[in-house]
């Protein structure tokens, strides 16, 4: 249901979620356990709440999971899967990798398949080039030129995966792998599996804000809801999603961004241009079943732009997506009608629902 109306109880709900204690610690079983924690891993805060019969065990094996993954995936770590592969790059050599980090690399390639090149996980001396994989005191606008000698270095084309032997090569010297458009959605994905494990029916993964996966429902009862922030101000959402076994993934120009000469440059590169996406995109919100999926089409969603991705949209069927233009139109499609609540009329957006 479309509601422009903000209801005491969501709002009550979302300013819950949104200081991080949506979860009621009391159980909704008498053998259900809760447990919680809030961690830094991948470069963000992430905070992780669930319950079942193991509450405890599951938190303990999805937390080392995380910290499993970030030190294999984080390209800034030296011995890390990525850097290793990044360092033999043109060498020849089959590097060696963990098969998580296989599965995630051969993922990134399809990805890059089905986006036309939109996503691309071998953007990575571009980022630099620009100082986004850096502090933000390092973020500055390359020359063209600089731009243009790296530019044939993007491209997966030159990414090898072989996920019979677990190993993977880059074909050229100077290409590098970064996964920072993929990897917390793919976490979550494993973080899912391991919690199915423990028989945990109920819990809340928010892998930094912008990538957040719901099991079953809230304890207590109804799904998950989740506040969407207006790109423009943190302060203020553009509605509420209800979430309940499924994933979602948000993509914003506001999430790393610097202005130089009265003009701001983000962090969503387009492989073709090597230049900041422009598509009259503020942020796209990705929701499907599998988090990694998600993860990877809203940063593709954004460099493609609200016609491409309503194009891509009504030929897929694994994500919905919610797409704030800079116009001010919010475009929601129809699988997300009913779960999600528009409040962004009070900061001026309106919406409009897409149909295949
Ligand atoms: P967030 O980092 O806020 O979760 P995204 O999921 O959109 O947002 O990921 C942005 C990150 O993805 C960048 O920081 C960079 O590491 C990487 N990236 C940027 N542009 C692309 C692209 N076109 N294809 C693949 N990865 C990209
Ligand atoms: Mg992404």
């Amino acid at each position: 249901m479309m509601s422009n109306r903000l209801s005491p109880l969501s709002f009550l709900l979302c300013a819950a979620l949104l200081c991080g204690c949506a979860a009621s610690s009391a159980p909704s079983a008498p053998e259900e356990n809760t447990a919680s924690r809030t961690l830094f891993a991948m470069d963000t805060v992430m905070s992780l709440q669930l319950s079942g019969p193991e509450a405890e065990e599951a938190l303990e094996v999805a937390v080392a999971e995380l910290n499993r993954l970030d030190r294999l995936l984080d390209r800034n770590e030296p011995e890390s899967d990525v850097s290793r592969l990044n360092a033999h790059a043109g060498d020849g050599a089959a590097v060696e990798v963990d098969p998580s980090t296989a599965e995630l690399l051969a993922l990134c390639l399809t990805c890059c398949e089905s986006s036309g090149g939109a996503f691309d996980c071998t953007i990575a001396p571009v980022m630099d080039a620009w100082g986004f994989g850096g502090a933000a005191e390092s973020y500055r606008v390359p020359s063209q030129d600089v731009l243009s000698s790296l530019l044939p270095l993007v491209d997966s084309a030159g990414l090898e995966v072989d996920l019979q032997e677990n190993t993977a090569r880059l074909a050229q010297a100077g290409m590098e792998v970064d996964l920072g458009g993929i990897a917390k959605g793919y976490a979550a994905d494993r973080l899912l599996a391991l919690l199915a494990e423990y028989g945990v029916g109920s819990a809340l993964l928010d892998l930094g804000t912008s990538t957040i996966a719901a099991v079953g429902e809230r304890a207590g009862g109804g799904p998950w809801r989740i506040a969407l922030r207006d790109p423009a101000s943190a302060e203020q959402q553009l509605g509420v999603l209800a979430l309940s076994g499924q994933a979602l993934s948000t993509s914003g120009s506001y999430e790393r961004q610097f202005v130089e000469n009265g003009v701001t440059y983000h962090h969503i590169l387009d492989p073709q241009t090597g230049y900041p996406a422009e598509t009259g995109v503020l942020s796209v919100t990705v929701v499907g079943e599998r988090a990694a999926v998600a993860d990877a089409w809203s940063t593709a969603l954004f460099v493609l732009g609200p016609d491409k991705a309503q194009e891509l949209w009504r030929t897929s069927d694994d994500f919905e997506y919610i797409l704030c233009r800079s116009d001010g139109l919010v475009q929601v499609t129809e699988g997300l009608e009913d779960s999600f609540t528009f409040w962004g009329d009070e900061y001026g957006y309106t919406c409009e629902i897409l149909r295949r």
